[in-house]
């Protein structure tokens, strides 16, 4: 099994990072990309897939950090895409329309300018995509669909910790993008500003464009509620996933898996 987007880069795992990624080796989650949201995180992402074989990164700067980076950072950023060997895309990249508590909404103009300029910077390097999108499909659409001729029609990427509704899910897949779900399918009920619970994105798509993700620390599945999120939990996301389309984990952890190494050449 493949992990393909968690945050071991982050703080929360600075203390036992290594006992995370042995445990999750035993327990069968075979590969861990971890994500970058800022140039800092982004640069321990590499560091830690630059330190294990079984680790890989991508960079970007998240739509939160927007508001946050420095005036060269599309330079930094392009200097630590080409860094290592073991970068395998560009993320986490897109558009969050949601009003965090913490964060409040960054500026959309700005969300924008920094989306674009990065889908520029994986054309240079011939890099996927991994998007993040919360309540701004029409606008991530609108974007990827005038900056087309700079994406890789054969291998786009994929929507990271897929939301919306069927439609969108649709026209997601008819970009030739893969679709990644976390441990939010297992929760109760429809998320604040959803329309259409993840079970049924689950359902509407093909088990050949899914990829299991945990995005670590957070998003933890249940029964694990409320405690710290690991790449382990993949295999939770994963039977899940089985047990939403009716079929065998066995089916689900090799189609997975196969998926992600076709999308991040691994
Ligand atoms: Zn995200
Ligand atoms: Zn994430």
């Amino acid at each position: 099994m493949i992990d393909v987007h968690c945050h071991l880069n982050f703080k929360s795992f600075a203390k036992d990072y290594d006992q995370v990624i042995k445990r999750a080796e035993k327990d069968g989650v075979k590969i861990i990309i971890n994500t970058g949201t800022s140039i800092e995180s982004s640069r321990r992402a590499v560091e830690l897939a630059e330190q294990y074989p079984n680790l890989y990164a991508i960079v970007g700067i998240h739509p939160h950090h927007a508001d946050k980076v420095g005036l060269n950072w599309d330079k930094e950023l392009e200097q630590i895409a080409r860094s290592s060997k073991k970068i395998v895309g560009i993320g986490e990249i897109g558009l969050d329309y949601y009003s965090y508590a913490s964060n409040g909404i960054v500026d959309a103009k700005l969300q924008k300018e920094i989306f674009q300029k990065q889908i520029e910077i994986a054309n240079k390097l011939n890099l996927p995509l991994q998007i993040h999108n919360r309540q701004a499909g029409n606008d991530i659409l609108e974007i990827l669909n005038s900056h087309w001729s700079m994406v890789n029609s054969q291998l786009p990427g994929m929507f990271h910790c897929m939301s919306g509704n069927v439609e969108f899910l649709k026209e997601v897949l008819n970009l030739g993008f893969y679709v990644g779900f976390d441990g939010n399918i297992t929760y109760e009920g429809i998320a604040k500003g959803e329309d259409t619970p993840l079970s049924e994105l689950v359902k509407q798509t093909p088990i050949d464009w899914i990829v299991t993700e945990t995005d670590a620390p957070y998003l933890t599945p249940e029964p694990h509620r409320g405690s710290r999120n690991m790449p382990s939990y993949a295999i939770i996301v994963a039977e899940n996933i089985a047990k939403i389309k009716g079929i065998s984990v066995e089916e689900v952890e090799a189609a997975t898996t196969r998926n992600a190494k076709a999308l991040f050449n691994i």
